[in-house]
C-alpha cells in the first residue's frame, strides 16, 4: 500500500488502511554511516531509507545488510568487519 505519511507514495509492506503499522507510526532518517548508500532518498527536505524504515537499528549488529556502498565480511576470529571498497569494486568493473 502507498505512505501517506513520510514517504509518500512509496509502495510500503508497512503502510495499511488503518495507517503506518510500523513502530510509531513513521519512517526514521538514515544515519551517518548511511551515507553513500544508493538506497536513500529525500522526503521533504529529510533523507530516508528506501529498504527499510529505522536505518540506525539496521547498524545495530555490525554494518547494514542492505548497504550498497559497504560489504560485511567477517574476519577469521569471527569478528565483523566492514568493507567500504564494495561501490569503488563496482564503479571499477563498469557499473
Ligand atoms: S540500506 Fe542500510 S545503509 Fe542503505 S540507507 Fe538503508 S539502512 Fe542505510
Amino acid at each position: 500500500m502507498k505512505c501517506v505519511t513520510v514517504k509518500k507514495g512509496v509502495n510500503c509492506s508497512f503502510m495499511a488502511s488503518s495507517g503506518c503499522s510500523f513502530k510509531d507510526g513513521f519512517c526514521l532518517p538514515v544515519v551517518e554511516k548511511c551515507e553513500g548508500c544508493d538506497r536513500t532518498k529525500e522526503f521533504e527536505g529529510k533523507i530516508y531509507c528506501n529498504s527499510y524504515p529505522d536505518p540506525e537499528a539496521k547498524w545495530d549488529h555490525g554494518a547494514c545488510n542492505f548497504a550498497t556502498h559497504v560489504q560485511a565480511v567477517v574476519d577469521k576470529a569471527g569478528k565483523v568487519k566492514i568493507n567500504p571498497l564494495k561501490a569503488s569494486k563496482r564503479a571499477a568493473r563498469g557499473r
